[in-house]
């Protein structure tokens, strides 16, 4: 008998009817034959919901009290859950992030998995029962603490019980029918991606797609676990996420094996923001001084550029993007650095966006750039800042121009297809 790992996201256990819904879909999974095991979310919007909460305390509530509240949402889906299944004449059994030995750092509120230890699952799949498991949680090795994984951590969850239980696979189940070329909210022409490798989809993850959690992707390719992105709304085959060699494989064994695309997809992130130092001097040092009090700041910043320094004055201007979130965190941090760096100004910017292509068939072909860039260029869209990486091209645009330049760019490399393949049946985007 195999085992299979189901996640259900907030927007599939939304309430009680959908919680029935879901469970007669894990009750026909166990009579296929396989032995479950799954990791629900908080009903809708609880999570958000109980984090206001807090604050209508609290203005700053403490890390170690905040998790405790919040891991209560996932308490309430996974009892529900259990009891819709027993409704069907099922045995069910509810499980905490702790019981179910998700062990983890200490970190309150973004807590990293170090180890899963499931003897109280194993124990209730070997009697026959389904194991429902509180996603997004587990307990601090050291402090015994509860903890949390960071929002939308129940995808890390799911991914992290699959490996340690050595599951056939994880379905995470959301509201749209799998992973798409572009947001169908954006672009109603998107695709679904039949089979996408890790890689890719950690660069659409990271590049802003709320596909699926960053952290459950990097777990899922050091463990090699195939994960299928599916609708719980629908019967579809959703998006199979493996390593790069089955992707290639599955296609070329395709009847009609077409020319693989060289773009797999194009994400977008609007929660990006700008910073530019005007007038650092060019010398030796500056730029270590200016990232070395961003990175004591705790913030993870994504693109850099500098420029060449104007011959006349020897200064320089270095701007980089950063989570909006930590913008003036980090306006704070450099500001401090005025004096000692000598630079001129600090510049804010956050009405910008990024727009990122993405394919593992870009490093073998040429061109790409510049296609990209003349799509954008067609469409009057200016350019503010680009990198890349080997199957990635982004860019910074100004904020208002975001879904243009998608559109752009999907229509550019022909990722659109004829019908409307898109549905969304949820509309929280999770
Ligand atoms: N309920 C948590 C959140 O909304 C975790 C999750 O949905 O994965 O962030
Ligand atoms: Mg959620």
């Amino acid at each position: 008998m195999g085992i299979v790992v189901q996640k259900y996201g907030g927007s599939s256990v939304a309430d009680a009817e959908s919680v029935k819904r879901v469970a007669r879909r894990i009750v026909e999974t166990k009579k296929a034959g396989n032995q479950v095991v799954v990791v629900v979310s908080a009903m809708g919007d609880t999570t958000d919901d109980l984090i206001d909460l807090a604050n209508q305390v609290s203005p700053l509530p403490p890390a170690r009290e905040l998790d405790m509240l919040l891991t209560a949402g996932e308490r309430i889906s996974m009892a529900v859950l259990a009891m819709a299944i027993h409704d069907l004449g099922h045995e069910a059994r509810s499980f905490t992030g702790s019981q179910a030995g998700v062990i983890t750092d200490a970190e309150h509120g973004r807590a990293k998995i170090i180890d899963v230890t499931p003897g109280r699952i194993q124990a209730a799949l070997a009697e026959g029962s389904i194991a429902i498991v509180a996603g997004f949680q587990g307990v601090s090795q050291t402090t015994k603490d509860i903890t949390t994984l960071g929002r939308g951590g129940s995808d890390t969850t799911a991914v992290a019980l699959a490996v340690a239980l050595a599951a056939d696979v994880c379905e995470i189940y959301s509201d749209v029918d799998g992973i798409f070329t572009a947001d169908p909210r954006i672009e109603p022409r998107a695709r679904k991606v039949p089979r996408i490798s890790y890689e890719e989809t950690l660069e659409m993850a990271a590049q802003g797609a709320k596909i699926l959690h960053l952290r459950c992707v990097e777990y899922a390719r050091r463990y090699d676990m195939p994960i299928h992105v599916r609708s719980s709304f629908s019967d579809k085959e959703g998006t199979w996420v493996t390593s790069a060699e089955k992707v290639q494989s599955e296609n070329d064994s395709q009847e009609n094996a077409m020319e693989a695309a060289i773009i797999t997809g194009v994400a977008h992130d609007r929660s990006q923001a700008k910073i530019t130092i005007v007038g650092v001097p060019d010398k030796p040092g500056e730029a270590a001084a200016i990232f070395r009090a961003v990175a004591d700041a705790q913030i993870n910043i994504d693109m850099i550029v500098q420029n060449v320094s104007a011959a006349a004055t020897s200064l320089t201007d270095i701007s980089f993007t950063l989570p909006r979130g930590e913008g003036q965190t980090a306006v704070t941090a450099l500001a401090r650095l005025q004096d000692s760096v000598g630079f001129a100004a600090l510049q804010y910017d956050d009405s910008v966006g990024k727009v990122s292509i993405v394919g593992a068939g870009m490093s073998s072909s040429p061109g790409i750039s510049a296609r990209f860039f003349e799509a954008l260029s067609d469409a009057g869209i200016n350019i503010g800042m680009i990198s890349t990486s080997e199957i990635r091209v982004s860019v910074v645009v100004a904020e208002t121009q975001v879904e243009e330049a998608v559109r752009a760019a999907h229509a550019a490399f022909d990722l659109g297809s004829d019908e409307v393949e898109a549905v969304v049946y949820g509309g929280t985007g999770r």
